[in-house]
């Protein structure tokens, strides 16, 4: 059984506690958000290890245009964005995405539309695409070779006025979990400290929902899989079926202390990191079966002793 190895990588915990966001409303009567993310599709041409969004395991899904444009037909008249981001999975393997886009511009709800791919299938992208966007988020997994050069991707943004966003990423967080977390101070603590749901706010719309963290919209599909929650558990999500008292129902469930069912098996942020690696399908089909319930009773283990630390500081002041 492979030890968790957590010393040097585990993010240092914050000593004061909450995060329910803060919302900025426009005029009486719509949120405000910096980005909003749809998952266009859910499968991947790459397999990293620890992928958050957990694309390796996941079936071949492509975004339903029809749900898409009826969500953001509903959604619009509660929320505003800056920017509205395809992503994946790989966003490129999606063969209507310039349908995707034209949804997004006609609900009129973001300003800026991004592209956030691993670049790998970039050299298939229609032309149209190029006019289309406004950023281009590129994650650079060390080892995995584009058939652009950087050169090349950078001088095409700059033919098209896109702006050129390159992130090297080196290391993955293990975020995704395969046995539930039956500690529920620890769900709270991987909740409460989540910055994918607090900070970066990855909001997210999928399948006739809304997502406070891009994890809580594919979650529901795992753990049903895994056996951890039922078909008919709730989903995480907002459902923008209609748009009686959507505001308010936003609000409360952008606003709750809760954790999701989802967090019964996400670290959120609070996972140890590992490096960035390509899973062969030996070693996925190890990853899909990893027993986590040591690494989940480590962390318990260490919330534990923080708290300790902190009441005999506080006894001592
Ligand atoms: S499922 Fe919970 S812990 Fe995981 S990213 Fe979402 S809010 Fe954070």
């Amino acid at each position: 059984m492979r030890e968790p190895r957590l010393q040097n990588n585990h993010p240092r915990r914050r000593k004061s506690a909450p995060s329910a966001a803060l919302l900025s409303w426009v005029g009486r009567n719509k949120l405000e958000v910096k980005s909003l993310e749809v998952p266009v599709t859910q499968h991947c041409n790459l397999r990293c290890a620890a992928c958050d969004h957990g694309s390796p395991l996941l079936g071949k899904s492509f975004l339903d245009l029809d749900q898409f444009a009826h969500d953001l037909t509903v959604l619009k008249w509660a929320m505003r964005t800056d920017e509205f981001r395809l992503v994946g999975g790989e966003p490129l393997q999606h063969p209507q995405l310039l349908s995707v886009i034209e949804v997004i511009r006609r609900s009129a709800i973001a300003k800026q539309i991004v592209l956030v791919t691993n670049g790998t299938l970039l050299h298939k992208a229609d032309q149209a695409l190029w006019r289309v966007i406004d950023r281009l988020w590129l994650s650079i997994y060390p080892g995995v070779s584009l058939s652009l050069s950087l050169q090349e991707i950078e001088d095409l943004c700059h033919e098209y006025n896109v702006r050129f966003d390159p992130r090297t990423t080196n290391n993955f967080r293990t975020v995704l979990m395969n046995n539930p977390i039956d500690d529920i101070d620890l769900v709270r603590s991987n909740y409460r400290e989540c910055k994918t749901a607090h900070v970066w706010k990855c909001y997210t719309v999928l399948n006739g929902y809304f997502f406070k963290c891009s994890k809580s919209s594919v979650m529901r599909e795992r753990l049903v899989r895994l056996g951890i929650l039922h078909e008919n558990s709730p989903v995480d999500g907002v459902d923008l079926r209609s748009r009686w008292r959507l505001k308010s129902r936003l609000e409360a469930y952008l606003e709750s202390q809760e954790p999701l069912a989802s967090c019964r098996a996400c670290l959120g942020t609070s996972g140890p990191l590992i490096p960035h690696r390509q899973l062969n399908a030996r070693a996925l089909r190890a990853e899909s079966e990893e027993n986590h319930t040591p690494l989940i009773k480590h962390l318990s283990e260490q919330l534990r002793e923080e708290r300790r630390l902190l009441e005999t500081a506080h006894r001592t002041v």
